[in-house]
């Protein structure tokens, strides 16, 4: 007899999954996707461990809006392999894949001045293999074959400063036809090396750091990081401050060891000139990161501690899904200025935007279509009306960010009042799911591919050769 559980969830959809008891990456098992009590879970069914379920989402009102905002995709303009397994088996960037490399990751090195526990490349220090100049080039021919004006290039490794060559590869990447270029680093040579940071501020507008910064607590550093990073990352800071270069704050966040401390890193972030925003990332297991159960959390459950927040002014509306990525990027964007006390003033924009204007086209916000919305960024950073009147003589344009629409802004409206929180959640072999996995954005690029970035770290074997870490 059929019968009805009142508890039971509720189906929304089908996909592949691995299944993460038995760990195995060579076979894909059936998997659903059900709601149950405004929660989203994967459930797995795998033929030797039987069934298992993964909170994907702790809000489903929520859930239901990424879905609302997926945007026809943005593609490579060249596939690197064939279709030979299928997907996740055929990396990259293969012809089934929906979204091109809105950030392109250069790894240059496996070195690092660090052991974090929450690697996830297992960098350390005495691994070496410093990429040569050679391999640079080809990586960035690879990635130009598949985009011929790419938007972002992050410089990234291990620790991309132990590289004996970083301001070269930096200077020469800056020259190529990238909009943004981006180290990611944990801040110890800049906050050592007054030559170095002058060398960085040489690169010009475009050029930005990403630096690590998880807590304002020595004891959580530990924790994360191996070694009490608070004082490096503060000179860090001061030295990105007085040149006035533009850094990210980069927040890992583990369940029960830092996710309280959200609230706090916006905060802090709002005293720097310098920084255009924080993003934040859910622990995902990879490398030497262990992000089984109690610590993991998703992404809805980083977007309501923002959103709960009476301090800062990012609210519901205000923290949207990207809509080349929905369910694994959430993104606020605030006009900024700093008040007397230095201070930043953040006036959210996102949630003024018609959500049409991002998902039905990749063009121009003009002042008639979306008048709200310019008027806030105008008012924001008090421009005065002749300002106003180039706006709408449609003079000025600006494209701030990929999937962003140009919009236009005054002149003296630049990159420096700009503020932003992303939410960006990796896959891996617990939370993966093979419809989300062909929209990820986030690839790594080798001399002849381009892997996306969670396939890249879950050691899957790829179907056109391992990847290739070459030297
Ligand atoms: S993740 Fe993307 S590139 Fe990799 S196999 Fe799937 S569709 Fe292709
Ligand atoms: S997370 Fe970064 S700083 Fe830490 S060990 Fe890995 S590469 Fe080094």
């Amino acid at each position: 007899m059929p019968y009805y559980a009142e508890d039971y969830d509720l189906y929304l959809t089908a996909t592949q999954s691995f299944c993460h008891k038995c760990n195995n990456l060579h076979r894909l098992i059936d998997t659903h996707i059900v709601t149950k009590n405004n929660e989203v879970f994967l459930r797995k069914f795998c033929p030797k461990c039987g069934e298992t379920m993964v909170k994907i989402s702790t809000d489903y009102e929520y859930y239901k809006r990424c879905n609302d905002y997926l945007k026809k995709p943005d593609l490579p303009e060249k596939h690197l392999t064939k279709v030979l397994k299928g997907c996740p088996f055929d990396c990259g960037v293969c012809p089934q894949h929906q979204n091109h490399a809105c950030l392109a990751l250069f790894n240059i090195t496996d070195e690092c001045n660090m052991k974090c526990n929450i690697c996830y490349y297992a960098a350390e220090p005495g691994l070496g293999n410093h990429r040569s100049m050679e391999t640079i080039e080809q990586m960035l021919a690879t990635l130009l074959e598949t985009e011929s004006e790419p938007d972002l290039i992050q410089v990234t490794g291990g620790e991309p400063t132990t590289h004996p060559e970083i301001v070269e590869i930096l200077r020469y990447l800056k020259k190529s036809p990238v909009r943004h270029l981006m180290l990611n680093t944990n801040g110890i040579k800049i906050a050592k090396d007054e030559e170095f940071v002058k060398a960085l501020k040489s690169l010009g507008g475009g050029f930005e750091v990403y630096l690590q910064f998880d807590s304002l607590n020595s004891d959580v550093l530990k924790d994360l990081r191996a070694r009490d990073m608070l004082d490096i990352r503060l000179s860090a800071l001061a030295m990105l401050e007085k040149y006035n270069i533009s850094t990210t704050l980069v927040t890992v966040v583990k369940k029960g060891i830092n996710d309280h401390e959200i609230p706090e890193v916006i905060k802090f972030s709002r005293k720097y000139r310098c920084v255009r925003g924080v993003v934040f990332q859910p622990v995902q297991e990879a490398g030497r990161i262990n992000a089984r159960d109690d610590f993991r959390l998703t992404l809805s459950e980083i977007r309501q501690r923002i959103i709960e927040d009476e301090d800062n002014p990012f609210n519901d509306e205000d923290m949207i899904p990207l809509p080349c990525d929905p369910h694994k990027i959430s993104v606020g964007y605030a006009a900024k200025m700093m008040d007397e006390k230095l201070y930043a003033n953040l006036m959210p924009v996102t949630g003024k935007l018609p959500k049409e204007l991002l998902t039905d086209q990749k063009g121009t916000i003009t002042f008639e279509q979306d008048r709200e919305f310019v008027k806030t960024v105008v008012e924001t950073v008090s421009l005065d009306t002749a300002m106003g009147e180039g706006i709408l003589k449609d003079k000025i344009k600006q494209k701030l960010f990929c999937c962003w629409p140009n919009f236009l802004c005054p002149a003296d409206m630049g990159y420096e009042n700009v503020y932003r929180i992303v939410i960006m959640e990796f896959s891996d072999i617990v939370n993966f799911d093979s419809i989300n996995i062909k929209r990820e954005c986030n690839f790594m690029i080798e001399p002849n591919r381009t892997i996306p970035f969670s396939t890249y770290n879950m050691g899957i074997e790829f179907s056109h050769g391992k990847k290739n870490a070459a030297s």
